[in-house]
């Protein structure tokens, strides 16, 4: 029940519903930490899912964002700004290809700019995999599977083929010399933390160039160190393959909405005047964000320690009997339980201070700041077999 004038029904009577009830009214984040309205703290295990690379209010952003406002805010992309050509030149430095770079707001428009660059091969069928997530505007909402996200708004934008994830044969059996492009997530992010079977991206590297089409990687939960590599396809597991398309966003700004379209090779130059556009994209207050965010990674050695931190968590979640099985890269850990009891585990979990997230029935997922101390992720190690008790999660 919500009593009336509480936050609950203000924001029900105001904003639409789209999220269902949000769990808490959170008021403010330092680091990994956050503290609801009522002052109880939290350590944040999921980071605005996989955006708060840095963590709350880090001081480097918080620098880069003040100190370029201050500088100027906005052009529009009828000029350039200083910020906008760094970024797109330190993103192609990482990717380590020559390229194009193409800025938006968000994960959805990014995947928008690279359905586009897709259509500008004259061809129009793309095969993504199924289990997929690529956003909720009509064109990335064409290519990601789950039936109840898509059929309420069908017709969407057509010649889609969905394949299982990880099945080297069913990719190349849909590919067809009319295929545009072949979009994949180097690890599954909302289906639970599914990652490619080893060999599946170069395969469909492999697959997708035979067949003169695109390979264009969703690495919008993924990238920007998220997984102990810039890219999750520059991990050994993705065969030093390059891709012709990578998209980008979350963890891109640090919690400045920014997203990145990042064509190489041939298709940087798909897109040509006057056939794309945005207002804010690229503007160079979140371009300034995302250069501090890339410059703080390498400062703090951040990389490295996404890697140990995550094979840490995974390993000490698993001691558990009540968990199967883990997963993941660096700092995308997924696990799956032994009931279908995610949604109780993390409302237990918030109950004791930690928040994390329930992608699927069985599964929770974890994807929190870059910067997580060791003692925080202790302190989650400690409380894990209590929590799982009070959810009533039984061996
Ligand atoms: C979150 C996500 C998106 C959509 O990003 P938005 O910023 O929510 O539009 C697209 N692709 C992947 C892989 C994601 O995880």
């Amino acid at each position: 029940m919500t009593e009336p004038n509480s936050w609950q029904e203000r924001y029900h009577s105001s904003l639409m519903n789209t999220f269902g009830t949000p769990k808490l009214l959170l008021a403010r984040g330092e680091g990994a930490h956050v503290w609801d309205a009522d002052g109880k703290e939290y350590v944040d295990l999921l980071a605005g899912i996989a955006v708060n690379s840095l963590g709350h209010g880090h001081p480097a952003i918080f620098e880069a964002v003040t100190t370029q406002l201050q500088t100027l805010g906005h052009v529009s992309n009828f000029f350039a700004s200083e910020p906008q050509v760094n970024l797109a030149e330190r993103l192609l430095a990482l990717l380590r290809a020559p390229g194009r770079v193409f800025f938006s707001n968000s994960g959805t428009e990014a995947n928008e700019a690279a359905f586009k660059v897709t259509r500008r091969t004259g061809r129009t069928h793309i095969v993504a995999a199924e289990g997929g997530f690529h956003g909720r505007t009509m064109g990335a909402l064409a290519l990601t599977s789950k039936a109840a996200y898509r059929e309420p708004f069908e017709p969407l934008p057509g010649d889609v083929t969905f394949v299982p994830y990880g099945d080297t044969a069913a990719l190349a059996a849909a590919v067809t010399d009319d295929t545009a492009a072949v979009l994949l997530e180097p690890i599954q992010g909302e289906a639970g933390v599914i990652v490619a079977p080893d060999g599946y991206l170069s395969a469909a590297r492999e697959i997708a160039t035979s067949h003169g089409a695109l390979l264009w990687l969703d690495e919008v939960q993924t990238g920007i160190g998220r997984t102990g590599a810039w890219f999750a396809h520059q991990l050994p597991s993705g065969d030093g393959i390059t891709p012709d398309i990578v998209t980008l966003a979350k963890g891109l700004g640090g919690g400045i909405p920014i997203g990145a379209t990042i064509a190489t090779g041939a298709a940087a130059d798909l897109l040509q005047p006057g056939n794309h556009g945005t207002t804010f994209g690229g503007n160079p207050v979140a371009c300034a964000a995302a250069l501090a965010v890339l410059d703080t990674i390498v400062g703090e050695h951040l990389l490295d320690r996404v890697a140990a931190l995550g094979k840490h968590l995974r390993d000490g979640l698993g001691e558990d009997p009540r968990v199967v099985s883990t997963r993941g890269e660096g700092l995308l850990v997924g696990l799956d339980l032994v009931s279908d009891s995610s949604a109780e585990v993390a409302a237990a979990a918030l109950q004791a201070g930690f928040i994390v997230n329930n992608p699927t029935p069985r599964s929770l997922r974890l994807a929190p700041p870059l910067v997580l101390s060791d003692a925080d992720a202790d302190a989650f190690l400690a409380a894990w077999p209590g929590i799982l008790d009070s959810a009533g999660v039984m061996a």
